[in-house]
């Protein structure tokens, strides 16, 4: 298969990081017979220091016209870098929200997985994530309250403010039948997240959750509480497998359940549109505190890759061909520096890169 991809190094560790997935995806098209073709973009720091702008009109015509798109990180130092006493329509992360919604991009995947090598930076205790867990949040992107219109005002010699959440139909049916997709391509089982006991929109968002998983009788679907959640997340986070919700439960959502695995260089993110188009990146940041210093650890770009090849390629035995190679390096033992721990190899960026493409 041919496929195009729209290619942003970004800022910090970024360039380093986004190498080594490169790598990764250059060792997998030549054992699969796939052709890559890269377009590198602009966007963030970078883009501001060349084009001045955190995000160019031909980058995005680029990232439009590819079969998807993989990201580093953008950002520097938010106390020193000059980027940031730019007004903030000019700053980096001006860049990304700029190219989200050019792509329309209303699907939003964090995957939080426990590597059993790495049980010990789960914050959980040990009976609880015996045998690990494996889940999915698929969180609306595009709607809800962060997007309803807001104000505030005096009323009777006092501040008051309001956000709207508002839902329609059609944008919690994409988002579902997103949800559903993509259980079929794991474990058959989606938690659907609202607060229908007191809000008019997640009773909405039950309903229709409800209509679209008539189309999918394969899969099981539960209803949960957004508050339970939060509590099951980490008493029993074994029972999840797609955690489907909306836009501002999924925000905290999916931070509590990426806390719980422990480490932030292992963690992948991708948001989606409606057609197989998505944006793949790593959930960490530009980390410029370890930038230019071979010692970022590239799992989380790696895996961002791999997600992209299950998703917006259908190559599902590609993609699980990476992750079974990480975990094999993770067994024999390879640690880049923040998941390091006694007795364990510690390798740079680069090193970590060919292991993992040494164990495909
Ligand atoms: P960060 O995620 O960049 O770093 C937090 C800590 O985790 C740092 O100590 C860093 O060294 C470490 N870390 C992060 N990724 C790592 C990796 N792959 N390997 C090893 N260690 C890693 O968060 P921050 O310091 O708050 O933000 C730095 C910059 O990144 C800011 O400009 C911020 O706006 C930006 N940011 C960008 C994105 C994005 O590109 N989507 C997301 C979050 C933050």
């Amino acid at each position: 298969m041919n496929k195009n991809i729209a290619v942003i190094k970004g800022d910090g560790i970024g360039p380093e990081i986004v190498d080594e997935a490169i790598k990764v995806l250059d060792a997998i098209s030549q054992k699969y017979n796939h052709t890559f073709s890269y377009d590198y973009i602009l966007m963030g720091g970078c883009s501001i220091d060349v084009c001045g702008t955190p995000l160019s009109d031909e980058a995005i015509e680029i990232a439009k016209k590819s079969d998807a798109v993989l990201l580093g990180s953008i950002g520097g130092d938010t106390t020193t870098s000059p980027w940031y006493k730019l007004e903030p329509s000019l700053r980096p992360e001006a860049g990304l929200l700029k190219m989200r919604k050019s792509l329309n991009l209303f699907a939003n995947l964090r995957p939080a997985y426990l590597y059993n090598e790495l049980k010990g930076a789960c914050p959980l205790k040990e009976e609880i994530t015996e045998g690990g867990f494996d889940m999915m949040i698929v969180r609306e992107l595009t709607g809800g309250l962060y997007f309803g219109d807001r104000e505030t005002k005096e009323i009777d010699g006092q501040m008051v403010a309001h956000d709207n959440l508002v839902y329609s139909e059609n944008e919690i049916k994409r988002i579902a039948k997103r949800g559903f997709d993509i259980a079929m391509k794991r474990n058959k089982k989606v938690t659907s997240v609202d607060k229908a006991n007191v809000l008019d929109s997640s009773r909405l968002w039950r309903k229709v959750v409800n209509e679209v998983s008539q189309d999918y009788p394969e899969v099981t679907l539960e209803h949960m509480l957004v508050d339970n959640c939060a509590m099951q997340l980490v008493k029993d986070p074994k029972q999840f497998d797609v955690i489907l919700t909306e836009n501002m439960f999924g925000d905290i959502l999916s931070d509590e359940a990426s806390m719980v695995t422990g480490s932030i260089g292992m963690l992948s993110s991708a948001s989606l549109r409606e057609d197989k188009l998505g944006m793949y990146e790593p959930s960490h940041g530009s980390a410029p505190d370890i930038a230019g210093k071979n010692v970022a650890n590239p799992i989380a770009t790696i895996l961002s890759a791999a997600m992209m090849l299950r998703y917006s390629f259908d190559m599902d035995k590609e993609a699980d061909n990476i992750e079974k190679a990480i975990e094999k390096v993770l067994e024999k033992g390879y640690r880049t520096i923040d998941i390091m721990s006694k007795g364990k190899e510690e390798v740079s960026c680069s090193r970590m890169g060919d292991l993992i493409v040494e164990n495909l």
